[in-house]
């Protein structure tokens, strides 16, 4: 379903340099994989993942995505395609501030199809599903950092995306908080067949995907399995 053929991404920084990040990146994941992609700092993860998430355009190379050519859709088809297939989340939340829980989950709804009432009510389910039920009433800023990442990932939940996209999800998390998240993200992909992808420093966590990327100055430099040991919660 996402097929990325000899990615290549350059930067403009001023006449007459262009910085290529991406050098050629071949990449296919499939329907309801786990996959992680792990890479040392300025390795151009968050390069790629916004290339994935149909956030930026590859400078050159191909990119289907359920055979829709992203290379070549107009940016409003891109903007609809992310609202749909596409649930992200970031290291920093990311959550509106001053808005609370069931706000911040309802607002990729706003530009659906789904009522009011419909809105909140699926809002509310899934605020339940990632154990945040009973911090709806919380404005963002009232949160930790665990229960912000929490409403993050109802929020990616929202109009049911196939896709989750999450870039070092558990990257300013203690380790007792990361596995929560992780285990968030293991039952997604076991109860919902969520294709999820995994950007992380820690081959720990990605050690436990179905499948381990590695990126290196640009490039993937590698591929093995996971061992996927999470046998649910
Ligand atoms: P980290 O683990 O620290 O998040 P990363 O692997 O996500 O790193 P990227 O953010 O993809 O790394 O950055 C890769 C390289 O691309 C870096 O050298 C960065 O400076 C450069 N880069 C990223 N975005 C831009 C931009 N908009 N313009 C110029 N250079 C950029
Ligand atoms: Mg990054």
């Amino acid at each position: 379903m996402l097929d990325l053929q000899n990615i290549i991404k350059r930067f403009y920084v001023g006449k007459p340099n262009e910085l290529e990040i991406l050098h050629g990146v071949n990449l296919k994941i499939k329907r309801g994989e786990f996959v992680s992609i792990v890479g040392a700092s300025g390795s151009g993860k968050s390069t790629l993942m916004n290339i994935i998430g149909a956030l930026d355009r590859p400078t050159k190379g191909e990119y289907h995505l359920d055979g829709i050519d992203i290379c070549k859709a107009k940016d409003k088809e891109l903007s609809r395609i992310r609202n749909q297939k596409i649930g992200f989340i970031f290291q920093t939340y990311n959550l509106v501030a001053r808005t609370n829980a069931l706000q911040n989950v309802e607002l990729p709804m706003l530009y659906g199809r789904k009522g009011r009432t419909d809105r909140s009510k699926r809002a509310k389910e899934l605020l339940e599903l990632v154990g945040m039920g009973d911090r709806m009433n919380h404005k963002s800023d009232e949160l930790s950092g665990g229960q912000k990442q929490r409403v993050a990932i109802a929020r990616a939940m929202a109009n049911d995306p196939a896709i989750l996209l999450a870039d070092e999800p558990t990257g300013a998390l203690d380790s007792k908080t990361g596995r929560l998240i992780m285990d968030i993200f293991h039952r997604l992909h076991q109860e919902q067949n969520k294709t999820v992808i995994l950007i992380t420093h820690s081959n720990e966590l990605a050690e436990e995907t179905e499948r381990i990327l590695t990126i290196k100055d640009g490039l993937i430099t590698g591929e093995r399995k996971g061992s996927l040991s999470y046998a649910g919660a």
